[in-house]
């Protein structure tokens, strides 16, 4: 072998560098993927169809009421509810609270949650499996409960130095239409949202041995902001269970009397926020009155019943040993929990036996409170929790059907009412189809739905349904416009009736 000269070796060491870069971005490329995120914020061109942008990015928003009453107009749905209280129990897993593979929690973990456990039971409470993407780590979570998207692996490192999250958001839709937010618990909601809340007393996760104080920080304003009606949104991250589970992991000493901790809260918050029946009929009572009033004095009157939206949510589990970040089920099988006042579901397994994205949490919320779901947004509406709050809302409202009557027979017909159907759980779907499709055209520039014409054949019901094939880019066209056309004529069916 001849002898290696300085030019061949000078020749290997630039080859080994170029190799070793080359296999370096490879890795960085599909380790961290970059996720290129749409800016701007959804606005009022989210209720028309894609194919019918009548606003454009420059055209400016209106003032906080005026938009409000804008996306009510617009969305063709009234709002559920008027204020949420979105309660965030760090590291929690759902199966702690729902059990597992159709079976319920044990004996020790229902014990230490016996309200809870009594909701999901009575049907008032409806819970999910709400997997979440990795990294399983609270920052990267949160974004994705509140923006819909899923961001990429890099942000484990930006999750101890977070900046505020420029995306379009709820809590940016919700502080658009003039909400009120009260923020109590993990500092990170202020490092994304700086200067959003209205009052905040956030504490820091870097202290993981503090399981007490961390969240008496949180509970020690409850009383006072339950309380309080001058905020929209009350945010509570409780982080000493997942500090626990750093401590001693799932099975330690302290997790019972930590999910008691937690049981009272909700229990405390329920109590406080359910409108009991008796509180109905003083609300009819009071319509009544009202409306002999503006009867004799000619007053008109806007008539909003106050309703809280309570959701339970954690934003990932644990493994055994009390870690998270990685994707195992353990870790992924975060919890979400609607509370309301009445009945959600029939019986215990349709109140626990259920799964959904953490992403879906983002247009679910946003529909339910009136606003645009946030442009990045690929979570799917959870049409179930929708149907359980809109009947649950009607069940409400029952007792004001005589005062509607009177209402539509002495003040005309202009003088509109709501009432919930099937038709506006329909219209919430649509809507968020048509985010998605925002969403995939933009992302994939040759998918164009719009100009889209498929060879669309006579079904029975002379519909012109077609059968979908060819490309995947195809297939999704013809789906999105199959779905077009059967809510085209369901509608055109309701009408008719
Ligand atoms: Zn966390």
């Amino acid at each position: 072998m001849p002898p290696l000269t300085c030019s061949g070796l000078t020749t290997c060491s630039i080859a080994a560098v170029i190799v070793q870069m080359v296999g370096v971005s490879l890795f960085m490329l599909g380790f961290f993927p970059v996720k290129p995120t749409l800016s701007g914020v959804s606005g009022p061109e989210s209720f028309r169809p894609p194919d019918h942008e009548v606003y454009n990015l420059t055209t400016p928003l209106p003032p906080p009421t005026h938009l409000k009453s804008l996306y009510q107009e617009l969305s063709e749905i009234p709002p559920s509810f008027d204020r949420l209280i979105l309660m965030v129990i760090d590291g929690l897993p759902a199966e702690f609270v729902l059990g597992k593979d159709g079976q319920p929690p044990s004996k020790a973990l229902t014990d230490a949650m016996p309200y809870t456990q009594s909701l999901l039971k009575n049907g008032m409470a409806i819970g999910y499996h709400a997997k979440a993407a990795p990294p399983t780590v609270t920052m990267p979570r949160l974004k994705a409960m509140v923006s819909g998207a899923i961001g990429g692996f890099l942000d484990v490192a930006f999750n101890f130095n977070t900046q505020a999250l420029l995306d379009d958001n709820l809590l940016g839709q919700f502080f658009s239409i003039g909400w009120k937010m009260v923020m109590l618990g993990d500092e990170t909601w202020l490092k994304l949202f700086p200067g959003l809340f209205t009052r905040h007393d956030g504490v820091s996760s870097f202290y993981v041995k503090d399981t007490v104080q961390v969240d008496q920080n949180v509970s020690r304003h409850l009383g006072y902001e339950l309380n309080r009606d001058d905020w929209d949104l009350l945010i509570l991250h409780y982080l000493g269970l997942d500090h626990v589970g750093h401590i001693g992991g799932r099975n330690s000493v302290l997790m019972t009397p930590k999910l008691m901790e937690m049981d009272e809260v909700v229990k405390m918050i329920h109590l406080n926020t359910i409108v009991p029946q008796d509180d109905i009929k003083r609300q009819t009572l009071l319509v009544g009155a009202i409306l002999i009033s503006s009867l004799l004095f000619g007053l008109s009157f806007v008539f909003t019943p106050q309703t809280c939206a309570y959701v339970v949510v954690s934003d990932h589990g644990m493994t055994d040993n009390g870690n998270h970040g990685g994707s195992s089920y353990e870790e992924t099988d975060s919890l979400v929990l609607f509370i309301g006042p009445t009945k959600y579901a029939s019986d215990y397994a349709s109140a626990t036996h259920n799964t959904a994205y953490q992403v879906d949490i983002a247009p679910t919320l946003a529909l339910l409170f009136g606003v645009p779901i946030p442009k990045n947004n690929v979570g799917v509406l959870i049409a179930e929790i929708f149907t359980s709050l809109t009947e649950d809302k009607n069940q409400i409202k029952k007792p004001n059907v005589i005062v509607v009557f009177i209402v539509q027979n002495c003040l005309g017909p202009n003088f509109t009412t709501t009432t919930i159907s099937n038709d506006q759980q329909l219209r919430a779907l649509e809507l968020n189809s048509w985010q998605l499709l925002r969403l995939l055209e933009a992302q994939l520039p040759g998918l164009s739905c719009r100009s889209f014409n498929s060879d669309g054949f006579s079904d029975d019901q002379g519909l012109g349904i077609s059968k979908c094939s060819g490309s995947m880019d195809e297939m999704f066209c013809c789906l999105y416009r199959n779905a077009k056309l059967l809510h085209s004529s369901w509608k055109l069916k309701t009408v008719s009736r």
